[in-house]
């Protein structure tokens, strides 16, 4: 086996992995290492792809419990098999487990399995599960080891009743009732996975809005529909502890009139953020340093302290999200292949997948007020599309900011059928720098949902819609 490389990336995320393939085809000897057997990091075991999978599985169980007769499809009784879902939920991860193993064998990039620890500025040791170790060595390093659940003072996640994400997506059974801390995309993505079947959710949120950085209007739409999906929702409220009471767990926290209460339940699913992951990895043998919040320091081409040694994705700064670390990933390669890469972070989407789902890119409206920026609005509802009609998807609107003087794009925020998809006409047409009537006088399929941000960039110009 090798031990001298050009490229060492560490961790097997989204972030390493699309990095490793990028160094690997611009002609350097790459080696990746993961302290898991499985590759793919936080995203693909227990993030993005198992979410996905059991939020498809149960949105299509709701369809079928709510809309299925309107259609005319009569199923007779509907049931639930719990550990089927879950166990598809892991096949799809296994599927692209694989797809990974094969893109490692296919760009030729050496594998190895183990904890990486730096020694030095150019060597690191592989610490393996069976206690063996490898030391190996390279002109650069890319360290990309992702993120951690956190938790807050008072809650100690003991993964049995005090659970993360993580336990969450393989619960042996399908619970009664689930306290949910935090309002954040994790925790409304989990909360809509187990509504949707039928589990009684409380959402506890610190502050006053669910999705509370996202723009404020789809924060107030999303309540209203978790509302009418029966999850209960607890703004402006403190948590204080949570206990284990072996057979449930009992949630205290203080109301928004400060006074204490308690809610007892049969999991509290912790999903109040992660945190930068950087143990066991050394740091203290290099030169690399971290922040007050525990991230990777970082100039602008994603270098540490160390000139060899860079760093991207969950532990450094920026949005915790797996196409932010991927974009780093090959903005890093390409950095040290002599070229000059971009990453316009303005423009990085952030999806939520409820359903319907939320989309955002640009700025909020709450930014553009707080940093004195002149715009308009252009907001048009699903309820007047067509499409959205016919699938029986009214809820929701694709809402526009634009500048008033030149009509410059500065903002898209969805919350409708397909955000997640659509969101991608604003990272085009801002990076692009179109604006509101260069967009509105292109044509668009109908019926379609991309119809309501046409609405949405007529109203923003101030020509009017045509459809409300
Ligand atoms: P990670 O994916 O965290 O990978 C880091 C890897 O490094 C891990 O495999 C770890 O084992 C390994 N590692 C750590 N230390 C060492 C060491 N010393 N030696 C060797 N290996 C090491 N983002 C989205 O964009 N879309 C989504 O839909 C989405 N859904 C999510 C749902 C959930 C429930 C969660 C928890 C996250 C979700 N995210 C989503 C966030 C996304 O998963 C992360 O932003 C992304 O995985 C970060 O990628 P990364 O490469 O930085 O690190």
């Amino acid at each position: 086996m090798e031990t001298k490389f050009d490229i060492i990336v560490i961790g097997s995320g989204p972030g390493g992995y699309a990095s490793a393939i990028r160094c690997s085809q611009l002609g350097y000897k790459t080696a990746i290492v993961e302290k898991y057997k499985a590759l793919g990091g936080t995203c693909t075991n227990v993030g993005c792809i198992p979410t996905k999978a059991l939020l498809d599985s149960t949105e299509h169980y709701h369809t079928a419990e709510t809309k299925f007769a309107t259609h005319g499809i009569n199923t007779g009784k509907l049931s639930l098999d719990f550990t089927q879902l879950i166990k598809r939920k892991s096949e799809v991860v296994e599927q692209n487990i694989n797809g990974l193993n094969f893109l490692m064998k296919k760009n030729k990039i050496e594998v190895f399995e183990g904890i990486a620890s730096f020694l030095n500025d150019k060597e690191i040791s592989v610490k393996g599960t069976d206690g063996s170790s490898t030391t190996i060595s390279s002109t650069y390093y890319i360290i990309a080891t992702g993120s951690k659940p956190a938790t807050i003072p008072g809650v100690e996640i003991d993964k049995k009743r005090i659970i993360t994400s993580t336990e969450a997506l393989s619960l042996p059974e399908k619970p009664k009732s689930m306290v949910i801390i935090g309002g954040g995309v994790i925790g409304v993505e989990m909360a809509s996975i187990y509504a949707r079947i039928g589990v009684e959710i409380t959402i506890i949120e610190y502050f006053d809005s669910l999705i509370p950085t996202m723009d404020k209007d789809l924060g107030k739409e999303l309540k209203k529909i978790f509302t009418k999906q029966n999850i209960k929702i607890l703004l402006s409220h403190k948590v204080q502890s949570a206990k284990n009471n072996g057979k449930n767990t009992t949630v205290s926290f203080l109301d928004a009139a400060n006074a204490p209460q308690e809610i007892t339940a049969d999991y509290c699913l912790v999903a109040v953020g992660r945190k930068p992951y950087t143990e066991g990895l050394g740091l203290e043998n290099t030169g690399v340093e971290l922040d007050s919040k525990g991230r990777i320091v970082t100039n602008e081409k994603l270098q540490t302290k160390v000139e060899n040694i860079y760093a991207i994705g969950d532990v450094v700064a920026g949005a915790m999200l797996a196409h932010k670390a991927e974009e780093e990933g090959i903005f890093v390669a390409e950095t040290i292949n002599g070229q000059k890469p971009h990453i316009n972070y303005k423009l990085i989407p952030g999806v939520v997948y409820t359903w319907p789902e939320v989309a955002s890119v640009g700025y909020t409206e709450e930014e553009l007020k707080e940093k004195n920026i002149e715009y308009r609005v252009g907001k048009f509802p699903f309820s007047a599309s067509a499409r959205a009609r016919a699938a029986m998807e009214k809820d929701g609107f694709s809402k526009i900011l634009s500048d008033p003087k030149y009509g410059e794009l500065l903002g898209m925020h969805i919350i409708g059928p397909r955000a997640a998809d659509l969101i991608a006409q604003g990272v085009i047409g801002m990076e692009y720098e179109v604006t509101d009537e260069d967009m509105f006088r292109i044509s668009y399929a109908h019926p379609t949902y991309s119809e309501t941000l046409k609405e949405a960039y007529m109203i923003a110009s101030g020509q009017g819609a045509i459809n409300i």
